[in-house]
């Protein structure tokens, strides 16, 4: 039996981890130990805190499906021996592996909290030390009935905790840099942390053992429509070899070219058995496309709807479904259906 509040703290690399080469001036990571050397504060905690870190550590530019299954793996392993995990991991790519784990790792009954910063945690005014100190504060926190509070792969960022799988990074420059603009923050942290508990996921059965999945299938394609954009380039795009999905990024509410040589494109696409799915280029609302004509068009050739999806969780949740179901027909499906509050079912 464990008496203490454990908490498993991984480093993946990225600028939380980083400090400047006193000659070039360059970011490198530095030694994973130095982090807790950095935020003594975390032992007033009073929880047993073990860290693990990804050896090398990389730029979450790099990150990439293995690294998933590496870090799936890493959370199974650990699983009951953990009241809650933080990722500490670049934020370059951080919405995708937060979504991707929100699929790959199944009905939770733990906090996966993934923080990071957008100043390295030896500078002084940093904002890693905050990031990381609420994150194992939230990953700690249990209910009245010892539940964990927040039992869902989160992005805690400059005081606000979203669901990861909502989250696109936002901007390079400022501390709050991630939006979770379709829905509400799962808690704020301010003097106290508030829960926004009306919005969280909680599990049907606590007591349900992990079930991760392993097997994904990244054949999938990104296709952002743009002004200008020419028939030959999307030809080229939709016949790319070896894939089984495209996300057509589209303007607006789901609208895309209303030129015969767009619909016939993707029509053509639709029959040779590749799933087309919608979202929309904005960061905030949703592809409804029975709205406008140029959306409708795109409905009756068999495009999919993304909702209010992120690009983020739609490839995550592309890779996911297309590992683990041979026919487009159950893909399309699902593609439609909230699976971890990734979107919302229309
Ligand atoms: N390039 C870095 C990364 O994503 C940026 C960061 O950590 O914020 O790994």
């Amino acid at each position: 039996m464990r008496d203490k509040t454990s908490i498993l703290l991984v480093y993946t690399g990225g600028t939380i981890g980083m400090k400047q080469d006193p000659v070039s001036f360059d970011l490198r990571p530095f030694d994973f130990s130095q982090i807790l050397d950095e935020v003594p504060e975390l032992k007033k905690f009073g929880y047993r805190i073990d860290t693990y870190s990804f050896d090398p550590v990389i730029d979450s530019s790099d990150v990439d499906i293995e690294f998933w299954k590496r870090l799936t793996h890493l959370i199974e392993e650990h699983y009951d021996n953990y009241d809650g995990f933080v990722i500490l991991h670049g934020t370059d790519t951080m919405s995708f592996s937060a979504s991707a784990l929100s699929f790959m790792l199944g009905d939770i009954t733990k906090p996966v909290i993934f923080t990071g910063s957008q100043l390295p945690i030896g500078m002084l005014r940093t904002d890693g030390k905050e990031n990381l100190i609420s994150s194992i504060e939230i990953a700690a926190s249990k209910d009245e009935a010892g539940h964990p509070m927040v039992p869902e792969v989160c992005i805690y960022f400059e005081s606000q905790l979203y669901r990861g799988n909502r989250t696109t990074k936002y901007t390079a420059e400022n501390f709050r840099a991630f939006r979770s603009a379709n829905y509400p923050v799962l808690a704020e942290a301010g003097i106290h942390i508030k829960f926004n508990t009306s919005f969280i996921r909680y599990p049907e059965d606590w007591n349900q053992p992990l079930k991760p999945v392993y097997r994904l299938d990244p054949s999938v394609l990104i296709i952002k429509v743009f002004p200008g954009m020419r028939q030959q380039m999307l030809e080229a795009l939709v016949n790319t070899p070896g894939i089984r999905a495209i996300i057509l990024e589209t303007y607006g509410s789901g609208n895309a070219p209303s030129g015969k040589w767009f619909t016939d494109c993707i029509r053509e696409a639709v029959e040779k058995g590749l799933i087309v799915l919608n979202i929309t280029q904005c960061q905030a609302g949703r592809v409804d496309m029975d709205t406008y004509s140029t959306g409708k068009s795109l409905k009756n050739i068999g495009v999919i709807g993304g909702s209010d999806c992120t690009t983020e969780a739609a490839v995550a949740k592309l890779f996911f479904l297309l590992g683990q179901y041979p026919d487009n027909k159950d893909v399309t499906y699902f593609l439609k259906k909230n699976i971890k509050g990734e979107l919302t079912e229309m």
